[in-house]
């Protein structure tokens, strides 16, 4: 080392240094939720209500955060959180769905693996549990992207899923909601909240997944599909960019290709995931249709845009304290 020059010294120092710096700085991985866009306002929201979403969310995200964190799949990650999502009546999928005109739950949703591009999707769905469940193995054990109703039904017995009467989904503030709604339609659109569930996830390997589960919009006619199972709408996972899911007036989603438009605006234009999901959020608007996403990148960034007045929503991201939101200006 004495003999070596003086410059020589100085290169071998900061090239330690650097190196030292690499190994420290881990890869990022996380996830991102939602629990629903639409009126969410702090003037409608009693303290003890706020506090039930923040906690939930929060658990959410911890739940997510720990299965990345020892090493868990995106995919893993992002089924996990949106069934613990679906089993919770304060969101609009699973339990706590909203009803169609008939008074009927009916379940829609999709799962995205960004690695493989392998999707799954159900839709129609009246009995079983967990419809993300369902639309991971639809993905994973059937050579289909998309089954619905019955047949997707039936598929769930012969895989043994948890079927449930559909009662089950229906809760009590639901119900009158949609009685309220069958009286009124001007009081449904007050009172409107999406509150679909969604969560992308990025792993320690470099894998993005995106999941999206609704009940759909209150009053949907009897056999309406909205964007949640549409890949490409309602959601969309690709290595190569960012994984997307929506929640929103689904019907617009679908008419725009929301997810996949925000991935294509990153592969082919080479935008920044905040500007691509902020010009796709503004074309719905445009259209007349309302809702957000949440979308997280291959580098670990995140963009939440929505053009209604709250979005439940929230990120965890390594190196970083988790992030829980519901207005719109927070
Ligand atoms: N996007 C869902 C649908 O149209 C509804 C929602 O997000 O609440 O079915």
């Amino acid at each position: 080392m004495r003999t070596l020059p003086k410059s020589a010294k100085i290169f071998l120092f900061v090239l330690i240094l650097t190196s030292i710096n690499l190994i420290a700085q881990e890869k990022k991985f996380g996830i991102v939720i939602h629990g629903g866009a639409g009126r969410i306002v702090k003037e409608n929201m009693s303290a003890e209500r706020e506090a039930e979403y923040s906690n939930k969310l929060k658990e959410v995200l911890e739940t997510g955060y720990k299965i990345l964190a020892e090493g868990g799949s995106a995919l893993d990650a992002v089924e996990a959180v949106i069934k613990l999502m679906e089993d919770s009546p304060l969101f609009n999928a699973g339990k706590g769905a909203v009803l169609t005109e008939k008074g009927v739950a009916e379940l829609d949703a999709s799962i995205m693996d960004g690695k493989t591009l392998s999707a799954g999707a159900v839709a129609g769905i009246k009995h079983v549990k967990s419809p993300i469940t369902l639309a991971r193995l639809v993905m994973e054990k059937s050579p289909h992207v998309m089954m619905i109703s019955a047949g997707a039904e039936e598929f769930a017995k012969q895989n043994g899923l948890e079927m449930v009467d559909n009662e089950y989904f229906i809760t009590k503030e639901r119900w009158e909601s949609y009685q309220r709604a069958l009286q009124r339609e001007e009081e449904r659109k007050k009172t409107e909240k999406h509150g679909t569930v969604g969560a992308v996830a990025l792993d320690k390997e470099g894998n993005i997944a995106a999941g999206t589960s609704t009940g759909g919009m209150m009053m949907k006619k009897f056999g309406r599909v909205g964007d949640a199972p549409i890949i490409g709408a309602g959601t969309y996972a690709n290595n190569k960019t960012c994984g997307v899911s929506a929640t929103g007036s689904g019907e617009y989603f679908i008419r725009i290709g929301v997810a996949k438009d925000i991935s294509s605006l990153i592969e082919y234009k080479g935008m920044s995931l905040k500007n691509a999901s902020e010009e796709v959020i503004k074309k719905v608007g445009d259209l007349g249709g309302n809702g957000g996403v949440i979308c997280l990148d291959k580098f670990g960034n995140v963009a939440m845009p929505f053009n209604t007045e709250g979005m439940y929503r929230g990120y965890y991201i390594n190196g970083e304290k988790p992030v829980i939101k519901m207005y719109k200006d927070e």
